[in-house]
C-alpha cells in the first residue's frame, strides 16, 4: 500500500482554520474562562450556568482609553451581583497612557480587577491596535480584524458642550 500524502496535508489545513474555543486553553486559565464567556455572550443564552463574580473591586475603579471601551465594558454585568460600575474618567489621556492601561493590569491591579477586565476585553480580541486616519479619526482594530470607531475629531466639540466629563483625547 502507498500512503496518501494529500490526506495529511488536508488535516493540517483544517486544523489551522479552527477558531480558539474554551478547550484550546488550559482549564481554569483566564483565556479559557474568557473564551467560554465570550461564547455564551454570543449565544445570548438565558439561564446559563453561574459564573464567578467579575465586578471591578470597589477601591479600584476602572480606567479606559476611549468612551467606546466604557460602553463595551458597561454591557457586561457581573452574573452574580449584576452590578454596574462607575468608571474613572480622565480629563486628558494621551496615547502612551492608553497603552499603559494594559501594562498596568499586571503591575498596578488586583487579580479581581484583571478578572473583571478580561471578562469584558477577552485576550482573543484585545488589546486593539489603534489606527488613525488622515482626518484624525481613530479606529480600534481587534485581533479578529474587526474595527471600531473610537474617536472622531468632531466629537471633541460636543464633549466640550456637554461639559460633564470634558473627554478630550490628544497627544
Ligand atoms: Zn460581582
Amino acid at each position: 500500500m502507498i500512503a496518501k500524502p494529500l490526506s495529511s496535508k488536508k488535516n493540517a489545513k483544517s486544523q489551522g482554520a479552527t477558531l480558539p474555543g474554551p478547550g484550546d486553553f488550559p482549564i481554569g486559565s483566564v483565556q479559557s474562562r474568557a473564551a467560554a464567556r465570550l461564547r455564551l455572550q454570543r449565544v445570548g443564552a438565558g439561564g446559563e450556568p453561574a459564573f464567578d463574580c467579575f465586578c471591578f473591586p470597589e477601591d479600584e475603579r476602572p480606567s479606559f482609553g476611549f468612551l467606546i471601551e466604557v460602553e463595551i465594558a458597561s454591557e457586561v454585568l457581573c452574573p452574580v451581583h449584576n452590578n454596574e460600575f462607575t468608571p474613572l474618567f480622565h480629563l486628558y489621556i494621551a496615547k502612551r497612557f492608553r497603552e499603559q492601561l494594559w501594562n498596568d493590569l499586571w503591575t498596578h491591579h488586583s487579580e479581581q480587577y484583571r478578572k473583571a477586565w478580561f471578562a469584558r476585553f477577552p485576550p482573543e480580541l484585545w488589546p486593539a491596535v489603534e489606527e488613525e486616519t488622515e482626518c484624525g479619526s481613530i479606529f480600534l482594530k481587534l485581533k479578529d480584524g474587526s474595527r471600531l470607531l473610537a474617536y472622531e475629531p468632531a466629537w471633541r466639540d460636543s464633549y466640550t458642550e456637554i461639559e460633564r466629563n470634558r473627554f478630550v483625547l490628544s497627544d
